[in-house]
């Protein structure tokens, strides 16, 4: 029975022989140890029919990657135990002395007894297929990639777009740069008004190297040649003067420019590409989307800036008054109405000190309306440089001017009136060959909640207050009436004691 079997066996095996040899693919065919017993032309050409002959059965295991010998054998070991048909992939060294990507499909083949006779198999050189499946999971992987960078440029662009003044950019460009450049160290750099020196605004870095707070501009080739300027990695070049030390793996400067203009810059260090694996090809592609990326958002960031400063200039035009470069009395009017609110919340105070130039007119009449513009002008840097940020300082209408001080005390008030009252006094303006230093004001000083219970009333309260001044000598203080004593026919008028200036109650 057993010599029956070995026969129908045999009558298989020739069988397949017969009808395997000239197939166009790649077939085999083993003994029931597992012992390649024949393989077709197809696949001796494969790894080379000097080579088959010389190892035989042993032909494939030598030309198989050495890397993947273990798990194939493991394979072959578990499917004759199991006579299952299997399937593997490993890498086979073709007769050119190149790994290719094989599949192997094998069959068990059973006697017509149903005894386990050995393999049939195929083997498919695939290394085409996994390439191009390869290339499609990494453009795809890239896709993705370059997706989520440009949400986030999308993003950083619109909280551009909503920032107030360049301030407010920094925050937002310091978030958005480290999360589209998490490994590489950099900074963005801006240029000044008067463009002498470029100043670091940002910078982030993953190990904390810190940047160069200030370069001049002529020590970046980027800013010099208004172009990128990329250094690569092991590569000899020309380097920037503004770096501490040359980046190890290379750096780029990148001009933000935008309608010619340029504004500044970002400078990005490439991050140690770790991953050894990779060919130089895929390395300088790893690169240039990091290029990409960099010239992307150096657009962004330039086109957000141009329209933030067109914006600032639109808004200071339509809340400064140019002469005098003080705030415009619609502006006064809704700070006032704001700084309100907030005294009702915080329950501090609020102040307001009027202030209007005494006998103006004379001035314009005796010397021209030149005059009369340069000392508003003066009084105009005047009152900016005394105030603090806080305080707002408005151009209220021809020679009329009003402070806003919030959370000060009336005492505090009186204080800042005749401090100003007293520079004002000693303020000696050169022009067209004259001095002036003469110039006096008169000012009404009024606070919450002692002189008015709402916006309006306190302008109304500080007016009074300097009406009074100008009754009483002019070039003096004088602070409004308490609320309760204030009525249209219960208005008094407290003599000063001598001509002198000074502050005096309403
Ligand atoms: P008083 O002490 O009572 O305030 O006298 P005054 O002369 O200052 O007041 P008056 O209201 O009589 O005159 C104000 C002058 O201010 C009249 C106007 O020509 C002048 N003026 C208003 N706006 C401007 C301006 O923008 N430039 C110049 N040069 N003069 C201005
Ligand atoms: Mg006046
Ligand atoms: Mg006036």
């Amino acid at each position: 029975m057993q010599i029956m079997n070995d026969q129908a066996t045999k009558e298989i095996q020739i069988e397949f022989k017969t009808l395997a040899e000239d197939a166009p693919v790649m077939l085999w065919l083993t003994d029931i140890n597992g012992e390649i017993i024949y393989s077709n032309s197809r696949w001796k050409e494969f790894i080379g029919a000097e080579k088959v002959k010389a190892d035989g059965g042993n032909a494939w295991y030598q030309a198989l990657h050495p890397e993947d010998q273990e798990r194939c054998l493991e394979v072959f070991k578990r499917s004759f135990s199991s006579h299952r048909p299997f399937e593997m992939e490993y890498r086979l060294k073709r007769l050119d002395g190149q790994f290719r990507n094989m599949l192997d499909t094998g069959e068990p083949y059973i006697s017509e007894d149903g005894k386990f006779s050995g393999y049939i198999g195929s083997s498919a050189d695939i290394t085409e297929q996994r390439c191009s499946e390869q290339r499609l999971q990494q453009s795809h992987q890239e896709m993705e990639l370059h997706n989520i960078e440009m949400a986030l440029v999308n993003k950083l662009n619109s909280f551009l777009q909503i920032c107030r003044t360049l301030e407010e950019t920094y925050p937002v460009m310091l978030h958005y740069a480290q999360e589209l450049f998490p490994d590489c160290a950099g900074s963005i750099y801006l240029l000044n008004e008067s463009k002498t020196t470029v100043e670091s605004v940002v910078s982030w870095s993953p190990n904390n190297e810190v940047q160069i707070p200030v370069i001049i501009p002529d020590e970046c080739w980027a800013l010099r040649q208004g172009k990128p300027h990329v250094v690569l990695e092991f590569e000899h070049a020309l380097n920037c003067q503004h770096l501490q030390k040359v980046p190890e793996f290379g750096y780029m400067c990148v001009p933000i420019i935008a309608q010619g203009d340029m504004l500044g810059m970002i400078h990005l260090q490439f991050p140690e590409i770790t991953d050894k694996s990779l060919n130089v090809t895929e390395r300088s592609k790893l690169l240039e989307s990091r290029r990409r990326l960099v010239y992307m958002t150096a657009d962004n960031l330039a086109l957000s800036l141009v329209s933030l400063k067109l914006r600032e200039a639109l808004k200071t035009q339509s809340i400064r008054d140019p002469l005098t470069g003080l705030y415009n009395r619609r502006y006064m009017e809704e700070s006032l109405e704001r700084e309100y609110s907030l005294y009702i919340r915080n329950e501090k105070s609020l102040g307001v000190i009027m202030l209007d130039i005494d006998h103006f007119k004379k001035y314009n009449d005796k010397f021209g309306h030149d005059v009369g513009d340069k000392i508003l002008s003066e009084l105009g840097n005047l009152l900016k440089n005394r105030l603090r940020k806080s305080d707002i300082s408005c151009r209220y209408g021809g020679e009329e001017f009003i402070l806003i001080l919030p959370t000060a005390p009336v005492t505090i008030l009186e204080q800042r009136a005749e401090e100003i009252r007293n520079d004002i006094s000693n303020l000696s303006i050169s022009f067209q060959c004259e001095i002036f230093n003469e110039i006096t004001v008169s000012l009404g000083v009024a606070v919450t909640p002692m002189h008015a219970d709402s916006a309006t009333q306190l302008v109304k309260a500080a007016d009074e207050a300097l009406y009074q001044a100008k009754n009483t000598g002019r070039n003096k203080v004088v602070i409004a009436k308490d609320l309760c004593q204030r009525s249209p026919k219960n208005v008094t008028i407290k003599k000063k004691t001598n001509n002198k200036p000074g502050v005096v109650s309403a």
